[in-house]
């Protein structure tokens, strides 16, 4: 499995991804040895097409329904998907930490006493202090 896959990545580039987001069909344009340009086309990781860029169909996954192109872009997929949660999660934390200073800071302007601080607040807001 490692060398085959060690061998796709020499072979292979993948160039694209095309994500069309209404119908979750993703789009992954990978160049071959031979200089062809595939396009594999996918919804939730499953393959549903492979097809050169010139509209010549692909041989391997015509008449097996598998190829090369078909399995790089479902790795390069899976990879992708997983950044993409690493990502998510990490912006979540971070947006997560943020409300939470956020909080501390309201709590502690309303626990501060009535100063100058206080009045400042109420003049930022756009409410006039008499
Ligand atoms: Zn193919």
């Amino acid at each position: 499995m490692t060398v085959t896959t060690r061998k796709l990545e020499n072979d292979m580039t993948p160039l694209h991804r095309v994500a069309i987001k209404a119908n979750g069909i993703v789009i992954w344009e990978i160049e071959s040895e031979s200089c062809h340009t595939y396009h594999v086309t996918m919804t939730r990781q499953h393959v549903s097409s492979c097809e050169r860029a010139d509209g010549q169909p692909c041989p391997g996954w015509k008449y097996r329904h598998s190829c090369h192109h078909a399995t790089l872009a479902q790795v390069r997929e899976l990879e992708y998907q997983d950044r993409k949660r690493e990502e998510e999660a990490r912006d979540m934390a971070e947006l997560a930490q943020e409300i939470v200073n956020e909080a501390a800071q309201v709590e502690r302007r309303y626990r501060a006493p009535l100063n100058s601080a206080n009045r400042e607040l109420r003049m930022e807001n756009g409410i006039p202090m008499r």
